[in-house]
């Protein structure tokens, strides 16, 4: 009897001392966050910190602005000859692989042999005629994987890879893992618009907004969530006009030049890695060949807002299978 009310006891006092805990830092060119529920404060203080060690260790190793990240080192010298690089980054080439398979070549991540020069702040673009003579350089294929070490070539000598499009969906997967591998949850991270939630926030689900690419001011959807990951791509990002054109930072690998079929794409997956990889995908196919996309693959859907500013929905999201 006394072991009874001593455990109901304890686990009482345990819940009545669970509480929230916060922090929101810049990093891979971004704002971060990360918010979840814990009832010992040393430990919340050690996530907090770990989670922010642990998104700087990706930065680190992914940044194409880092001159001694593994990225710029593989950048330098694959075109010489097979670069040995670590398990991780090896593994998210050969996941961007597959998206790259899975969506014909929009996601691509030697889009930067062309995107490298663009600018978004100092609102510069490469010439017609540069865009013309490297746009060949844009092919996944050129990237050799070696099936049995984690070594990688580039078949052509101006292959540049950028992981922008999935390395934050990457970090947020990491940082969701290592919170509950200590046993949280109910949580939020995010890095930028790469999002993923677990549990529950508090006696409500977690929402997430998406915004309206012409209002920022505005939402068009807020999203109840539940175990999951939902990434968004916008021409409203980052973004410059010239001659009443806007050239933004997600790159349709046909042309060379900034993708105009969409305004926003909302994707929501399992992992963040995947939403993070099909909204830029989605992105680039635009409305109808990306929601048929979308519509055949299993635990995906989508929001997209096409390049007049419409909204459509995946089937799922409809009811309409
Ligand atoms: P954000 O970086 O704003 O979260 P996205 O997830 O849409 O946005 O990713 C955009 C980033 O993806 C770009 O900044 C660039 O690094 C990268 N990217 C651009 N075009 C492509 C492409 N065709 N395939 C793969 N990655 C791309
Ligand atoms: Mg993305």
């Amino acid at each position: 009897m006394k072991s009874i009310s001593l455990i109901l006891l304890l686990t009482f006092s345990l819940e009545l001392h669970a509480e929230w805990y916060q922090k929101s830092f810049d990093v891979m060119g971004t704002r971060a966050k990360v918010e979840f529920e814990s009832n010992s404060p040393e430990l919340a203080s050690q996530l907090l910190e770990n989670v922010v060690l642990e998104m700087n260790r990706v930065d680190k190793l992914m940044s194409p602005y880092k001159p001694n990240s593994e990225l710029s080192i593989l950048n330098k010298n694959a075109a010489k000859g097979y670069v040995k690089i670590s398990q991780e980054l090896f593994d998210l080439l050969k996941k961007s692989e597959e998206y790259s398979k899975l969506t014909g070549g929009a996601f691509d991540v030697t889009f930067s042999s062309v995107g490298y020069l663009y600018d978004y702040r100092k609102q510069s673009k490469p010439d017609a005629g540069t865009i013309e003579s490297l746009k060949s350089s844009i092919n996944f294929k050129s990237i050799q994987l070696k099936p049995d070490a984690t070594e990688v070539k580039f078949l052509d000598e101006n292959t540049k890879i950028d992981l922008g499009g999935i390395a934050k969906g990457h970090a947020v997967d990491q940082c969701i893992e290592l919170l509950k591998r200590h046993g949280i949850k109910n949580a939020f991270v995010s890095a930028g618009g790469d999002s993923r939630v677990i549990g529950s926030k508090g006696d409500r689900l977690w929402y997430i907004g998406i915004k309206h690419p012409r209002d920022e001011q505005k939402l068009i959807v807020n999203m109840p969530l539940q175990e999951v990951a939902i990434s968004t791509s916008g021409d409203y990002e980052r973004f410059f006009e010239k001659d009443g054109v806007r050239y933004h930072h997600i790159i349709d690998p046909k042309t060379g030049d900034s993708a105009r079929n969409s305004q926003s794409v909302t994707i929501l997956a399992d992992s963040s890695v995947d939403a993070d990889a099909l909204s830029t995908s989605i992105f680039i196919l635009g409305a109808e060949k990306g929601m048929a996309l979308v519509n055949q693959l299993p635990n995906v859907s989508a929001v997209i807002i096409d390049k007049q500013g419409k909204m459509t929905f995946s089937d799922d999201l409809t009811g309409a299978n």
